[in-house]
């Protein structure tokens, strides 16, 4: 345990919802002259660095590493999902402006692609407007039956983000290192245990995936190629009948297109299934087609020279009823000192959407956070 007395917010979890609060909880305090000093500590057993195909150290529960990712939204048919567009329309804006001022950042802007079997209601409902009142995306537009593969009663395109995950998790990184930021390689045994870092902790963020026990946290397993083809210029997602989904992501400075996947709930296996794999392969590149400029089949690169790069197995921290995000108060006693209450902003369980709800999650965090900025109330004779 540090000494140390100086003020520090420490946030756990170097994943994307992590690494989003960090540089959020920075910003804010570089906004008053009173708080420039806090110094901003971030607390993880999993750290960004790694390239499909080269050697990795990360486990299946480092999600970020592991994800597509692109920005695809869900129309906001429940409260959840409504709560999810609010995140995800502040983090397109973000997604936007970094395109703008840091295009080498890992997010590319391009066309998305969507083809339902079975649509439901919500998406059967949607419009140009309601699709940007909700996502904060642009060019919705509905597909023709020419423009659709066989068995597709929706199609429809919009402007929308892939990201690079690896790359864009060390880009943020980088940034909060140069920011002044502090790290610590630690396993944790519970969120709590984090205010023992330091001598004088205003408060902790947990982003740590799935929590510490949360008996409501469970996986949903994905698994995914990352293939060579590297000339798909568009997102593309076929929603089947039976549930499935085939997607290809780009991932833009050289990092292939990622070619999948499978969403299994509860599944644990962290090994790529060879069956899933051809199966996986197979439906994404009925697909690939439709994910050029030109017209379905005339691109240059032929589905035969397509090859496997790496199979990738993640594990998406799931939480029944969506993200837990509200802040938790305890007693907290520490050796040799009075009493103090103890705050842990609670920002894990983003599931299958963490990149897409990021940022909004982090000024959320941030903003419930606000009285926490002041120094810790002893309790004195409370306990
Ligand atoms: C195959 C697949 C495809 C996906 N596609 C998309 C997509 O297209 N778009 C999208 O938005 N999302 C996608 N996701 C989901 C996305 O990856 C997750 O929602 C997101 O990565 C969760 O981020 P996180 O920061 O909450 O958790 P994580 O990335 O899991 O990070 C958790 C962090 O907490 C640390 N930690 C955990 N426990 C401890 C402990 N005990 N002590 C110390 N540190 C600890 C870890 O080391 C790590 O640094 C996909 C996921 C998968 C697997």
């Amino acid at each position: 345990m540090s000494s140390s007395s100086h003020p520090t917010v420490i946030i756990i979890g170097a994943g994307i919802i992590g690494l989003a609060c960090a540089l959020k909880v920075q910003a804010k305090l570089g906004e008053h002259e009173g708080t420039r000093h806090v110094e901003v500590l971030l607390v993880a057993c999993e750290w960004p660095g790694s390239m499909p195909g080269a050697p990795s150290t990360h486990s299946a529960d480092y999600a970020s590493m592991w994800a597509g990712a692109h920005v695809r939204p869900i129309p906001a048919t429940t409260p959840q999902l409504r709560r999810e567009a609010t995140w995800l329309k502040l983090t397109a804006a973000e997604f936007d402006r970094q395109v703008e001022t840091e295009p080498w950042c890992g997010v590319t802007r391009i066309a998305g692609v969507e083809f339902l079997e079975a649509p439901d209601r919500g998406y059967r409902n949607q419009d140009a407007g309601s699709f940007e009142r909700e996502s904060g995306l642009r060019g919705y537009r509905k597909l023709s039956p020419s423009e659709v593969p066989g068995g597709v009663s929706l199609g429809f395109e919009y402007e929308t983000f892939c990201i690079n995950p690896p790359l864009y998790c060390e880009h943020l990184l980088r940034r909060f290192l140069l920011q002044g930021g502090k790290t610590v390689q630690r396993e944790l045994k519970s969120e709590w245990e984090a205010f023992s870092l330091r001598g004088n902790v205003l408060f902790i963020v947990n982003a740590s995936g799935t929590g510490f026990g949360d008996p409501k946290c469970f996986p949903i397993r994905g698994q995914t190629v990352v293939t060579n083809l590297s000339d798909i210029t568009k997102t593309v997602t076929r929603h089947n009948k039976d549930g499935s989904r085939s997607f290809l992501i780009p991932r833009f400075f050289n990092g292939g297109t990622i070619v999948g996947g499978t969403v299994e709930p509860g599944d644990w296996r962290t090994e790529p299934d060879s069956a899933t794999r051809s199966r996986i392969f197979a439906a994404g590149l009925t697909i690939e087609p439709y994910a050029h400029d030109d017209t379905p089949g005339s691109h240059a690169e032929s589905p035969r020279n397509v090859k496997v790069v790496s199979d990738v197995v993640g594990r998406r921290p799931t939480r029944e009823g969506g993200m837990r995000l509200e802040v938790e108060e305890r007693a907290l006693v520490q050796h040799n000192r009075k009493p103090t209450a103890g705050r842990v902003v609670h920002a894990y369980g983003a599931g299958g959407r963490g990149y897409e709800v990021s940022w909004g999650v982090a000024s959320e965090v941030v903003e419930l956070a606000g009285p926490l900025f002041e120094p810790r109330a002893s309790l004195g004779a409370k306990l």
